[in-house]
């Protein structure tokens, strides 16, 4: 990996550790059927009860593909719901990863000890992504049934269209684009950046971290996650209405988690994307 140019167009496919995952591409998701049927069915489960939230600790939420389709099935399918834009929210992804937040930081922020393992461990997923480990499951009849008999196919077409996650990642980019892991950002030279702006896979590409990086991060995962927590509130029925730092905190949390392929894909002006050199010129779908 030493010298290599990693980044959201470069898929990972490091296996170092316990790292299998692969950075999304910088590109539409193009969800398949199926992937929306299991993912759809992970947001009408329980995902919070105590040993599904104990094991999506431990393996980090789901792989950086499926956090995002996660966030994207929520956000384009979710009709209504309390708060201002009734619906439309990525009401359980932020739930979800205030938990992550929580725990990851917690664990950069713990003393080296010869009785625990090392602190950025933490950084380091147990078990497989769960709609990964579905998908490839055998097929059984009735669990391909789609949630409530919906129909899971047109449902799919409406979450590709990407049309709510664009305006949530267009309306917050001017907040984001300065919070961008550098090592995902094609605009930033390789190996610049703030280091505590990393994502959780470059965090953990450079191993063992200096004790005041891990501190940097955990105070940053801890004050998305404050914000976060806001945004939270105001997809309630008691909530207050927030503001554009609320409304990027899901965006910067599933950043961290999943890598920034997804909203600089959604955020980029393709006329733009020309003019920066050594970059491919992409094409959004309608
Ligand atoms: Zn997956
Ligand atoms: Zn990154």
């Amino acid at each position: 990996m030493a010298g290599a140019r990693s980044g959201p167009g470069i898929p990972e496919t490091s296996d170092r550790d316990r790292l299998t995952g692969v950075l999304v591409p910088v590109g539409p998701l193009e969800l398949s059927v199926e992937e929306v049927r299991q993912l759809w069915s992970f947001i009408h489960g329980d995902i919070m009860d105590g040993s599904m939230r104990r094991l999506l600790r431990a393996s980090l939420g789901l792989c950086p593909r499926h956090t995002w389709a996660y966030a994207v099935v929520e956000v384009e399918l979710w009709q209504a719901g309390a708060g201002s834009r009734g619906g439309h929210q990525p009401f359980d992804v932020t739930i979800l990863y205030e938990d992550l937040l929580d725990h990851v930081a917690d664990g950069l922020g713990r003393k080296t000890s010869l009785l625990h393992r090392h602190p950025d461990e933490v950084l380091l997923p147990v078990g497989p992504c769960r709609i990964c480990q579905d998908m490839a499951s055998p097929s059984l009849p009735g669990l391909r049934m789609g949630y409530a008999n919906s129909n899971t196919e047109a449902l799919t077409v409406e979450a590709n269209t990407l049309v709510h996650t664009t305006t949530w990642c267009l309306e917050t980019v001017g907040l984001w684009r300065d919070r961008v892991c550098p090592a995902c950002d094609p605009g930033t030279a390789a190996g610049t950046g703030d280091p505590a702006l990393l994502c959780r896979f470059h965090l953990a590409g450079r191993r063992p971290l200096p004790e005041q990086l891990r501190h940097a991060v955990a105070s940053r995962l801890r004050e998305v996650r404050a914000r976060m927590r806001h945004l939270t509130e105001s997809m309630t029925d008691y909530g207050a209405p927030v503001g554009a730092e609320e409304n990027t905190s899901w965006i910067e949390a599933i950043g961290f988690f999943a890598g920034w392929g997804l909203p600089l894909y959604l955020a980029t002006d393709p006329e733009e994307a020309w003019l920066e050199p050594g970059s491919q010129p992409t094409e959004k779908g309608d």
